[in-house]
């Protein structure tokens, strides 16, 4: 159920409402608009006659049923955009996002290498995984902690904070201690109890759409994570499945305004899963900032052909320049736009 209170109701009456939703059992989900309070009650829909008295109370406009089944994630729960910070950073704000580096760490001077071209270039975040998803267990798996103190390193270096990927539940704590943002992979979309770990999680969570997943599908995913107490959720559109076989996935662009009309949630795009060649990620980087996305998540690799994981689709330094000088173009127009369309804050 969703509560607009009036545009005029006063604080006192705006906490009155909350504490008669959490007393009927809901959690209170509170978005301050420019222009009025909108109060989420979320929780178990039996209460909702109890609920219904809500619509007397002072301050109340009217009260409206979430149609959508992920409430949380909803754009009928909350106005603006979420943004989410990671130190200096924003992630569904006005400034477009990069996030670049290796597919895996593989050598302290390998990701130390990568970490600075990608510095150089602009991006505002260094990826790199140290707890690998591979599809043959014979190959390479990751570092893992060796590969979280060197992902730390090169924060400590460059000042950019640190996406790594959390493939079980047990690994939270210690990733934690080391990067900035938990990523959920692909392959771990549907894995509920990761998911649900996560959501007690402190740090933000970058959650990649499945292979297979439909929209609804990744946005119940992320309602997961939010249900569970993280509220700091991004997604990222990384490429399905389709029935064509040229490229590795055939990357949704139609996700990202779809996505962003349906939820509140920062989108960002990542081509170079999608594709799986290098030389077709700048193509897709550019339709993902015409289309809307809030950033994107580009593999780099100082030697792509001797790398561990993904070399295929990884960029060389110099193509990842070229990268982030056509995006950058493209994005203060398009980003100028929408601040104007939405409001954006
Ligand atoms: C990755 O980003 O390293 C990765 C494995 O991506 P995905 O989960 O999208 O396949
Ligand atoms: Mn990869």
């Amino acid at each position: 159920m969703i509560i607009v209170m009036k545009s005029k109701a006063d604080q006192q009456e705006i906490d009155n409402v909350i504490q008669w939703v959490e007393s009927a059992g809901y959690k209170a989900h509170v978005s301050k608009g420019v222009e009025r309070t909108i109060i989420g009650a979320v929780g178990d829909e039996r209460g909702k006659v109890v609920l219904k008295a809500v619509e007397m109370m002072p301050g109340v406009e009217k009260i409206m049923p979430i149609l959508a089944p992920y409430k949380l994630a909803s754009r009928e729960t909350k106005e603006g955009n979420t943004v989410i910070k990671v130190g200096e950073v924003e992630i569904g704000g006005p400034k477009f996002v990069v996030i670049a580096g290796p597919c895996a760490v593989e050598t302290e001077d390998q990701l130390m290498e990568s970490a600075f071209v990608v510095k150089k270039g602009g991006a505002s975040m260094l990826r790199g995984g140290a707890f690998k998803p591979r599809t043959s267990p014979y190959s390479f798996q990751g570092l893992g902690e060796e590969g979280l103190k060197i992902l730390a390193h090169a924060r400590e270096k460059t000042g950019l904070p640190v996406v790594t990927e959390v493939m079980r539940a047990s690994d939270i704590e210690l990733i934690e201690r080391y990067a900035d943002v938990l990523q959920v992979g692909a392959r771990n979309i549907q894995n509920f109890a990761l998911l649900k770990a996560v959501g007690h999680a402190k740090k933000p969570v970058l959650l990649k759409r499945g292979m297979m997943t439909t929209l609804e599908e990744l946005l119940m995913s992320a309602e997961y994570i939010l249900a569970s107490g993280n509220d700091q959720v991004i997604l990222c559109e990384r490429g399905i499945r389709t029935f064509e076989t040229s490229m590795r996935n055939t990357l949704d662009i139609s996700a990202v305004p779809v996505l962003k009309d349906k939820t509140h949630l920062p989108v960002i795009v990542d081509p170079s899963h999608a594709i799986g060649q290098w030389k077709y990620v700048l193509p897709l980087a550019k339709a993902a900032v015409a289309v809307g996305a809030d950033g994107l998540m580009i593999e780099v690799h100082p030697d792509p052909q001797h790398a561990l994981s993904d070399g295929p689709q990884s960029l060389k330094p110099e193509k990842f320049y070229t990268l982030m000088d056509e995006i950058t173009s493209i994005a203060k127009i398009v980003r100028k736009e929408q601040a104007q369309e939405h409001g954006a804050h």
